[in-house]
């Protein structure tokens, strides 16, 4: 099960801090903070966050939420 290992090896890295310095917003481009409550990678140059779920950052434009979330829990 080699690409499952794959799979594996990427999720495991995905929250790794030197990985995440290398994070881009996929949108602008720009520097993305990393988000505790509720998990996740913050931009604040186009203003969208990136929700993270079961480790596995969801990159997906159409999917990310405004940032501030309007649930609150959002602290930089
Ligand atoms: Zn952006």
């Amino acid at each position: 099960m080699r690409l499952f290992d794959g799979l594996l090896a990427c999720t495991a890295m995905a929250l790794d801090p030197e990985f995440v310095a290398l994070l881009r917003c996929p949108k602008c481009r720009g520097a993305l903070l990393q988000n505790k409550s509720p998990q996740g990678f913050a931009c604040t140059v186009c203003a969208l966050f990136y929700a993270v779920d079961d480790d596995l950052p969801n990159f997906l434009v159409e999917e990310a939420q405004a940032w501030p979330l309007a649930s609150g829990g959002a602290s930089l």
